[in-house]
């Protein structure tokens, strides 16, 4: 099988991050591989256990990616490959799309996986706008994902509930908590990694016109939420409490009026 697996390299959101002039400081974060990613390539590396293949890893970032991209060699992956984009000017979801479509259109696969969604940017795009550029099938949010006789049997998270599917390859799906459990990069796993391909290409190499990468969202504020106000107790009479919580509904937190 040959399988492409999408992988966002994120800032790690237990790390403290600030905002200045509209954009998140992220200098000193710490950043990993975005965690449903993880479940990604964990599935994409048993799946060419069992049955034979190659598994590449894809991103779209600048060079530090590499670090990450590295990790994902580590776990299994066969081969690397980064766009770098840092010659671009602001993109969105859109732009990362295009440039994993225009990647992607000329290749052979089976499979693309990705995460179902990245926890900095969060809009859970990507993935299905990849697929719709393809113009392939999608699944989102997988929990099972199994190859038989050529044909993918899937279940995937709906809300709780599960939804069964069977359809023809080649397919793009993205994983939802609980797909596998992503194993650790083993020692020998690290070893190997620094010896296994990872190429680089700019934007520019791939087949696309810098108008179809232009942003199709425009951000208006980026701001962080606003610190939690402690609670306020209301005493006395329970007819005074009432009157009290109405008023303070009108005119302090403005839910009625
Ligand atoms: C040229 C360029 C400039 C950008 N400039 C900015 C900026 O100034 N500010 C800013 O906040 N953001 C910027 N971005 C990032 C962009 O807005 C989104 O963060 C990105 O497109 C992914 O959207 P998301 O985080 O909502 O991912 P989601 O759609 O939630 O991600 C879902 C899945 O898609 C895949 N995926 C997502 N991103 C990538 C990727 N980069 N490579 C490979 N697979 C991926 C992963 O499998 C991921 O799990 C830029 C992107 C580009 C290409």
């Amino acid at each position: 099988m040959n399988i492409f697996v999408m992988m966002k390299r994120t800032f790690d959101t237990e790390e403290k991050l600030s905002i200045q002039n509209g954009k998140i400081v992220d200098t000193d974060a710490e950043y990993i591989i975005n965690p449903y990613d993880e479940y990604a390539i964990e599935e994409a590396v048993q799946l060419r256990d069992v049955h034979g293949g190659q598994v590449t890893v894809l991103t779209v970032g600048d060079e530090e990616a590499e670090k990450e991209l590295r990790t994902a060699l580590a776990m299994g992956c066969d081969q690397a490959v980064l766009i770098n984009d840092e010659e671009l000017e602001d993109g969105d979801q859109m732009t990362t799309a295009s440039l994993i479509a225009a990647y992607l259109q000329d290749k052979e696969f089976d499979l693309v996986l990705g995460g179902n969604v990245a926890i900095d940017g969060g809009s859970g795009q990507v993935g299905p706008r990849v697929a719709e550029l393809l113009g392939i099938v999608q699944v989102t949010a997988i929990t099972e994902l199994c190859i038989e006789n050529g044909k993918a049997e899937i279940v995937r998270d709906v809300e709780g509930d599960e939804e069964r599917l069977k359809l023809d390859l080649p397919l793009l799906a993205t994983a939802q908590q609980g797909l596998n459990e992503p194993r650790y990069p083993s020692l020998p796993g690290i070893m190997k990694a620094k010896k296994k391909p990872l190429y680089t290409l700019d934007w520019d190499e791939l087949d696309i016109d810098e108008n179809e990468l232009e942003t199709k969202t425009e951000t208006i504020e980026v701001f962080a939420k606003p610190d939690k106000q402690a609670g306020k107790m209301l005493e006395g009479e329970l007819q005074t409490q009432v009157k009290e919580l109405l008023s303070l509904l009108t005119s302090e937190a403005k839910v009625i009026s």
